[in-house]
């Protein structure tokens, strides 16, 4: 990349809704497109889990054939303890959409950008973004640094922040995350070793200090993870997968149909998973999508495909704005707000179906705290 070379719209951050913004922008004729992503594509990524509504999503960005092609896990519902020592079921069976999936993250992610890759779009990894001024005629300079330490600085008259939960660009632009939990999760990997029995389902257990969930991922593979409050997981050093693995064992459903899974040695990794509404989702030249714009709880298993919907539509608006109509950001910023209220209320209701340990602060905090907390 050289000096200041000039794009219409650069985007920030490869991932899902990166990579949906900028496929949905080529597929509307605007190929004068830069992606910024900071990783290579090669380490763990977390969140595997997507329901049938998924493939809908796919196909409206024009890849479904070829991600069928890479053969990731189906998913065929979900099955949880919770509310009652009862197994329930929520399967896809009447899905209009067929099954979910279990995907492999780094394949999936890196599948998303060598398709944008394909289709023309300009990307480059190993390269992060790492702060933007506004130039006098309105233009956005943008700095970016390789692997190497060297900076660049790259000229859009348009960003759209995919930067995932640090909405890195959105709040160099002043923008603030309105928190409404800091909950995090503890999730180590397994290998299946003969274990095809393990269930074609996101398991769901909740527990005294929190709620579990497993995934069985392509490969034989088991993702296991523990979504806790940070007060907790300190006092109960859950960081130490020992300690992590001893309150496993106490799970009713979970730890026995991990019976011949064996845990992969130094995978267990502390994430933040809070839940927030980036105010605001939109400025005059930039909009933020996927997780930069709103993070949802990882209970609800729409991160991924809210990072897809939310990366076409913002495509859509700012096609529009290149076109000369200003309203498409002001909708764009509404819809990604009415659905974050619409998450808080399924949220509320779903934690609120918990009542068997009313003295636990886990569940108490979330029956009585108000909300939404601002962002310190
Ligand atoms: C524990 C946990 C479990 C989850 N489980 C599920 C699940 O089962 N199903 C589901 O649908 N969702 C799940 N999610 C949520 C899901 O992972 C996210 O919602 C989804 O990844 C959001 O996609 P995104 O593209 O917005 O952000 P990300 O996937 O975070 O992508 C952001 C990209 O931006 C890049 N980036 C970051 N900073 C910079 C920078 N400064 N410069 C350039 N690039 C940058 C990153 O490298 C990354 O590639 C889970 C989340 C957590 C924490």
């Amino acid at each position: 990349m050289d000096g200041t070379r000039e794009y219409e719209v650069v985007i920030l951050g490869g991932g899902p809704a990166g990579c949906a913004a900028a496929l949905s922008l080529r597929r509307r004729g605007i190929t004068d497109i830069l992606v910024v992503e900071a990783g290579v594509y090669g380490s763990i990524r977390i969140g595997e889990s997507v329901p049938p509504q998924f493939n809908a999503l796919l196909q409206s960005l024009g890849v479904w054939a070829e991600f069928r092609a890479e053969r990731h896990a189906s998913s065929f519902g979900t099955c949880s303890i919770w509310g009652s020592e009862r197994l329930g079921f929520n399967d896809f069976l009447a899905s209009p959409f067929g099954a979910g999936w279990h995907l492999d993250r780094v394949r999936f992610d890196a599948f998303l950008a060598r398709e944008a890759v394909r289709r023309g779009i300009s990307l480059v990894a190993g390269t992060r973004f790492g702060d933007a001024d506004i130039l006098p005629d309105g233009d956005l300079l943008l700095r970016l640094s390789d692997p190497g330490g060297a900076s660049h600085g790259v000229v859009c008259r348009f960003a759209i922040d995919a930067t995932g939960m640090s909405a890195r660009f959105a709040r160099r632009m002043g923008a603030r995350r309105e928190l409404v939990d800091r909950l995090l999760c503890v999730a180590a990997r397994y290998e299946c070793v003969a274990s095809p029995a393990f269930p074609a389902l996101t398991m769901l257990e909740a527990a005294e200090l929190g709620w579990w969930y497993a995934a069985k991922l392509p490969g034989d593979r088991l993702v296991v993870g523990f979504a806790t409050d940070p007060d907790i997981a300190r006092r109960e050093g859950l960081a130490n997968f020992r300690r992590w693995e001893a309150r496993l064992r106490e799970t009713a459903h979970l730890f026995p149909a991990m019976a011949a899974a064996r845990y992969a040695e130094g995978s267990v990794a502390v994430h933040p998973a809070h839940s927030f509404l980036l105010e605001p989702v939109a400025g005059d030249r930039w909009l933020a999508a996927g997780d930069a714009a709103s993070a949802y709880d990882p209970l609800s298993s729409r991160g991924i495909c809210k990072a897809l919907a939310n990366g076409i539509h913002a495509a859509r608006a700012m096609a529009d704005r290149l076109g000369g109509a200003r309203a498409g950001f002001d909708a764009y910023a509404a819809s990604v707000a009415a659905e974050f209220d619409s998450f808080l209320r399924a949220r509320r209701h779903f934690y609120g179906l918990e009542t068997r340990w009313p003295r636990s602060p886990f569940w108490r905090r979330r029956r009585d705290e108000p909300l939404r907390m601002r962002a310190a």
